[in-house]
């Protein structure tokens, strides 16, 4: 924590030089004493002092300045700062500028110059009012603030990826917050938003993720030209594999585009994982995992996108968005799956803006005691409802069929929470909202009848679709992209088309040798925790085998 701040303000320098020095002997271990000689100067220096969150105790400020009298200085500090105790210095009597100056900016104390010896004329003052000022003062908080509004996108990217990440923030809702929208638009003009201010003074407005990453302290740069295997994905599939790869000295790297944890890092409570006994939130998960992969040697990249991968002679080749290249022996792909999005008119332009996908775990404190909707009867969608009962008065979930299909202690946790309501039979139809969402239309599939809800938030769970995209000109897929491996690339005993080794394609291998796919991006998996856990363990030990064909 900074030490707190003591500004002096004079325009006579030999006075600005004997207060500091003052000031400096006897406060200077416990607060920083920042002398400066003009009224505007320091106002410039408190904003830069307000972006780092720093804290003004004390204002001791010269009454008679040519440019801006103290009055008129402290008139506008005490917009930034209204707890500082204020201190006029003045070199004569002029109690019409005192009386003036108790009215309009709240004057503590009225210190005639010269203050000689300080001891007597000077720190008792100070001193009681710097602990009346220690005794009420609320302390800034210290990490990362972030400042936008609830319905932007970008803040929401940047509020997920920090909580996915576990690194902690205050947000600063620039809606209700005047003192944190006045800090924006000293900043920007633009309407561009997120803006994000760092304990170290800098600021990043509406950065990218990899930016993000970067001024996080995260790696998202390999550390090496070449690796015994690539991994891509980090979500309990490619975590376990690089886990057992590094266990067993392997030079491996994990590509993960946003953070650890993948679908499950979403999850607020995962309670059918074996050895949890009373659930473990998915962030906890994947925290373990990967302080468990970094233990082993493992580099984990994040913020990097995959965007190709190819073979080159005996090595396979990937491709970031950023266009570079990494080669290797062998690559698993675990890129898992994502949620299907909206496809019905304004469902685009209000996604972040109340339309949430999977976003439960990050939005919900933002939802307190308002009525929000949930879309989806699996389980995702009942451990979205249930973590948002928690904030929200009333959670309404819109299911398609006519039961839910989540597990049977989901159901059973949804039918005794009295503030979920269930909606069987029910189509989500239109999503209305100017700039945010406002309302939401369904209709009842049996009866035809059509409802129109007043919603604050939707927060959608329908299903999964395979991320493959990477790689679908390369392996074979389903004809919905799921990657076949192993026996279901078998045609009549037969191996794929330009398979050429002598061998048939390991448990987890695709059609292209050496690329080995594991989790829910996988044709045949089982979209469970475990089972990604499992294939990526089994992915490992088959790509040892393929590394000792080298
Ligand atoms: C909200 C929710 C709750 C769930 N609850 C449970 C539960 O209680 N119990 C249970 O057993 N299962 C649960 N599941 C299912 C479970 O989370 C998944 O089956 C599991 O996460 C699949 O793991 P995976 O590693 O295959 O893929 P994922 O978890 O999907 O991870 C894939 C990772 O790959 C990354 N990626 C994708 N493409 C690229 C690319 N081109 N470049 C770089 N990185 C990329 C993604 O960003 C992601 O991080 C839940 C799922 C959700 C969404």
């Amino acid at each position: 924590m900074p030490k707190p701040v003591i500004v002096a303000i004079d325009d006579d320098l030999s006075v600005l030089n004997s207060v500091e020095r003052d000031l400096r002997s006897h406060y200077g271990q416990n607060y920083r004493i920042i002398p400066l000689n003009q009224g505007q100067v320091a106002l410039d220096y408190l904003k830069k002092l307000q972006q780092r969150n720093e804290t003004v105790a004390l204002f001791l400020v010269d009454q008679r300045m040519p440019e801006m009298s103290g009055t008129e200085f402290l008139a506008e500090a005490i917009q930034v700062y209204p707890q500082s105790k204020r201190v006029l210095l003045t070199a004569y009597a002029d109690s019409q500028a005192a009386i003036d100056s108790i009215n309009e900016v709240g004057l503590n104390y009225y210190l005639m110059k010269p203050w000689h010896p300080p001891e007597d004329r000077l720190y008792p003052i100070l001193d009681e009012l710097l602990e009346d000022w220690k005794a009420h003062v609320r302390l800034p908080y210290e990490g990362i603030r972030i400042a936008g509004t609830l319905w932007s996108l970008t803040s929401h990217e940047v509020k997920d990826f920090l909580t996915r990440h576990q690194i902690p923030y205050q947000w600063l809702d620039i809606e209700k917050d005047a003192s944190a929208r006045k800090l924006v638009e000293d900043l920007t003009q633009e309407t561009k938003l997120p803006v994000l201010f760092f304990p170290d003074g800098n600021v990043l407005i509406d950065p990218d993720l990899k930016e993000l990453a970067e001024k996080v302290g995260l790696q998202t740069r390999a550390g090496l030209p070449f690796y015994d295997v690539v991994v891509i994905g980090s979500g309990p599939a490619g975590l376990a594999a690089a886990v057992y790869a590094g266990s067993e000295g392997l030079k491996c790297l994990v590509i993960e585009k946003a953070a650890p944890g993948g679908q499950a890092g979403s999850s607020p409570k995962i309670e059918n994982y074996l050895g949890f006994p009373t659930g473990i939130s998915g962030d906890d998960l994947a925290r373990r995992a990967v302080s468990q992969a970094r233990r082993f040697g493992v580099e984990i990249l994040s913020a990097q996108e995959v965007k190709q991968i190819f073979v080159k002679d005996a090595y396979r080749i990937v491709k970031m968005a950023d266009d570079t290249e990494i080669s290797c022996h062998a690559v698993l792909i675990a890129t898992g799956a994502s949620f299907h999005t909206l496809k019905m008119p304004g469902a685009e332009a209000l996604t972040g803006a109340g339309i949430y996908y999977g976003a439960a775990y990050t939005e919900a404190i933002n939802y307190k005691d308002q009525k929000v909707f949930v879309v989806g009867g699996a389980n995702s969608a009942a451990q979205g409802a249930l973590y948002l009962s928690r904030f929200a008065c009333e959670v309404t979930v819109l299911i398609r069929g006519h039961q839910l299909t989540a597990s049977k202690y989901l159901v059973d946790a949804l039918n005794e929470n009295e503030k979920i309501k269930m909606l069987l039979n029910t189509d989500l139809i239109e999503v209305k909202g100017a700039n945010t969402l406002e309302q939401i239309t369904v209709k009842n599939t049996k009866s035809g009848e059509l409802q129109t809800f007043d919603a604050s938030a939707l927060f959608v769970f329908i299903g999964v679709q395979p991320q493959s995209k990477i790689v679908s000109d390369l392996v074979m897929c389903s004809n919905k992209g799921y990657i076949f491996t192993g026996p279901d690339l078998m045609l009549d005993k037969k191996p794929p088309p330009g398979w050429t080794l002598e061998r048939d394609p390991f448990l987890l291998e695709t059609s292209v040798s050496g690329i080995f796919a594991a989790g829910d991006v996988r044709y045949g998996t089982n979209h469970r925790v475990a089972s990604a856990v499992g294939e990526g363990a089994i992915a490992y030990a088959l790509i040892k085998e393929y590394l000792k064909t080298l």
